[in-house]
């Protein structure tokens, strides 16, 4: 076998994996590159370039996401059985069941055959059962599709612009509720100019020259951060300026009149700490030396974002009198911030499937509906709901005894009395928002403290709630409540035994 192990990106690889984890076992990598560059010896990618660079390309990303080795390894060998002789069995037999499995769990996200309206269905679907069963097959196709959207130039229009539409419509609202900022951002950024090419140069050349023009000052700012940190006693591992990525910033723009002067976080100065107690320590220490603006701090540590979010935002008039974002935040409450949930596959190298936790919820109800997700006339009924349940932006809101609870914006009381118990819904009867009583069709904001009136001699919850209810499990229970109703009534007249 001719093996080129003079490849950069493979070196590459190599040192990012060896930076990250150190003792890391590098021969099985190794074996996978060989493997994978043998399959597909000859091809060449549309750019022209031997084939095997995509498929490294994508190991790399998830590498500097300091991801675990199988992970990487099934990135390596993931075009392997859709493009090459080379089988899924024989990955098997080289590389174990579970890398196999993940490489299997991508060839089968591939395949989508239809056109429009059916394949943005199709596609969904098959993104959301591969959440439910292997979340890992996701970070690959980001990863995978990250290097394809670099590489789109090459492709006809047609293409480009499926590519990038499908970019933004499905995978960039997924990696959003996965909580991966840091991916989400990079792929809506390389789709926007084929979805948008307007305007994403109008925006493009409106960012670049806000962002020269306040370039000069952060270096100073981020410098004179330094000092004082130092000076008061904190010992910061990292400070730099993190730029927000222009489609975001793009679509915030158009949320303040199209006036860019109105966006402070065009760039922020993001501060790393040891630890919690340095993140405070230095909040007070910038706060003695530059003046924060109003209403602007934002303790995400103690109350995190539903997505599991944590840091603290501030906003505050520099020396050189600019406005400026700061956020001050832990290494891990750094990695979480950009990889969300993969951030679960940086410290461990065992190759676990998925990962049960409170954040992971909406997951597990996933997995429960997608068993019954294999017929497209059901997915279609229950697609408005999903999309809700899982693209809307979360609020978090309380119980009386501080417990929180996630859901999506929006939601009412009903949607809250489900999700503690489905009794508190059946026999909820009114509800208490913030010591004031509310109707129970209120839109429920982050922060809420929620008491629901129950009444245990009411019947079970009445048909109109389907039409107020947002979330998919209130819907399926209150359903699940009145066809029992409804059976034992055509019981009870003889209809039914
Ligand atoms: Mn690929």
């Amino acid at each position: 076998m001719q093996i080129n192990l003079q490849n950069n990106l493979y070196k590459d690889l190599v040192y990012t994996i060896k930076k990250h984890h150190p003792k890391a076992d590098l021969d099985l990598l190794e074996l996978a590159y060989e493997f994978a560059d043998d399959a597909h010896r000859g091809q060449l990618r549309a750019s022209g370039e031997p084939y095997i660079n995509h498929p490294l390309h994508t190991a790399l990303t998830l590498a500097k996401m300091k991801l675990n080795m199988p992970i990487v390894i099934a990135a390596i060998l993931h075009d392997v059985p859709e493009d090459t002789s080379r089988t899924l069995s024989e990955i098997e037999d080289n590389f174990g069941e579970d890398i196999a499995s993940m490489v299997g769990g991508i060839t089968k996200l591939g395949k989508i055959k239809y056109r429009g309206m059916e394949r943005y269905i199709e596609n969904l679907r098959k993104m959301f059962i591969s959440m439910a069963s292997d979340i890992r097959v996701v970070f690959i196709k980001f990863a995978d599709r990250l290097h394809n959207l670099k590489t789109l130039n090459v492709l006809s229009p047609k293409k480009q612009y499926r590519i990038a539409l499908e970019t933004l419509e499905i995978y960039a609202p997924i990696a959003n509720r996965l909580g991966m900022g840091e991916i989400k951002g990079q792929l809506e950024d390389l789709a926007f100019k084929y979805v948008y090419p307007k305007e994403f140069s109008w925006a493009y050349s409106l960012i670049q020259e806000s962002y020269n023009k306040k370039k000069i000052n952060l270096e100073k700012s981020i410098n004179e951060a330094n000092g004082f940190l130092k000076k008061d006693g904190v010992n910061p591992i990292a400070i730099h300026g993190r730029r927000k990525h222009i489609y975001s910033l793009y679509k915030k723009i158009l949320e303040k009149d199209r006036n860019i002067d109105k966006v402070y976080d065009i760039i922020a100065v993001r501060i790393i700490v040891k630890n919690i107690s340095d993140c405070y320590a230095a909040l007070g220490i910038i706060h003695k030396y530059w003046k924060p603006l109003k209403g602007r701090i934002k303790d995400y540590i103690a109350q995190p974002k539903p997505n599991g979010y944590r840091s603290l935002h501030t906003t505050v008039f520099t020396n050189s009198g600019d406005i400026v974002e700061v956020q001050i935040r832990t290494e891990e409450m750094h990695d979480k911030a950009e990889f969300g949930i993969a951030s679960h596959w940086v410290y461990d190298e065992a190759g676990k499937k998925s990962v049960i936790g409170k954040e992971l919820y909406w997951m597990q109800e996933l997995a429960k509906v997608q068993k019954n997700l294999d017929n497209k006339k059901e997915f279609l009924e229950g697609l408005e709901s999903l999309k809700i349940d899982v693209f809307k932006s979360r609020i978090f809101v309380f119980t009386p005894k501080g417990d929180v609870i996630d859901l999506p914006e929006d939601a009412t009381p009903i949607d809250f009395a489900y999700a503690i118990h489905s009794d508190i819904g059946d026999k909820c009867t009114g509800s208490v928002i913030n010591d004031q009583i509310q109707s129970l069709n209120t839109s429920l904001k982050s922060g809420d403290v929620i008491h629901i009136i129950t009444n245990k001699d009411r019947r079970g919850p009445s048909g109109d709630w389907l039409k107020i209810v947002k979330t998919r499990n209130a819907r399926q229970k209150i359903r699940a409540y009145l066809n029992t109703k409804k059976s034992n009534w055509l019981g009870k007249i003889g209809l039914k035994k």
